[in-house]
């Protein structure tokens, strides 16, 4: 049983660090909340950046990936995927400056995983399951038979009528009590 866990918005709080840089900046019209970040895309979601993704991902991008705590629960949610006898292999796309920074943080931050892969495209590497914050993600995997989860966030409230989870302990229970015909062998 291999999981695909996404880390940014899953393991990883980035946009609790998105909102401290921009509320912090000259930038913000009006300071803004987690529940105001209605787009993935980060130009609409953050207004009066000329390029929002310079802006996170390489002027403050230290702050944003380096400085993140972990979401809640994401640990025990990992713990009990893998003392269950899964394999934890996380799949991102990072900009390359930023792969680093992200091995940095996992490290740091002890969080529970076996495999990470840095990829395009998240329906390039094989698992039994993804879950993810980007219903676009999710919608490649599940064309490929995979078990695709949504974690809960103000971009993706309308565009999944999947499985859901609001953080990855909750995840792991879900997964664990729908499918347990997959974690069977391991027991
Ligand atoms: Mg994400």
């Amino acid at each position: 049983m291999v999981i695909k866990v996404d880390i940014d918005s899953v393991i990883r709080d980035t946009p609790a660090q998105m909102l401290m840089v921009y509320n912090n900046s000259i930038y913000a019209e009006k300071k803004l909340s987690f529940e105001d970040l209605k787009s993935y895309d980060v130009n609409v979601s953050f207004p009066g950046l000329t390029n929002a993704e310079d802006f996170f991902f390489n002027l403050h991008a230290e702050t944003v990936f380096v400085k993140a705590k972990c979401c809640k629960n994401a640990k025990e949610g990992l713990q009990l995927l893998k003392d269950k006898g899964a394999t934890i292999r996380i799949v991102s796309l990072q900009y390359k400056h930023n792969m680093l920074r992200t091995i940095q943080w996992l490290v740091r931050n002890a969080i529970p995983f076996d495999e990470l892969c840095f990829v395009e495209s998240k329906d390039s590497v094989d698992g039994d399951v993804l879950i993810d914050d980007c219903p676009q993600n999710l919608y490649k995997c599940v064309g490929k038979r995979e078990i695709c989860y949504c974690l809960n966030a103000p971009w993706n409230k309308d565009g999944w009528s999947g499985h859901r989870a609001n953080d990855l302990l909750e995840f792991a229970q879900d997964l664990i009590h729908n499918f347990p015909q997959k974690f069977g062998e391991y027991q």
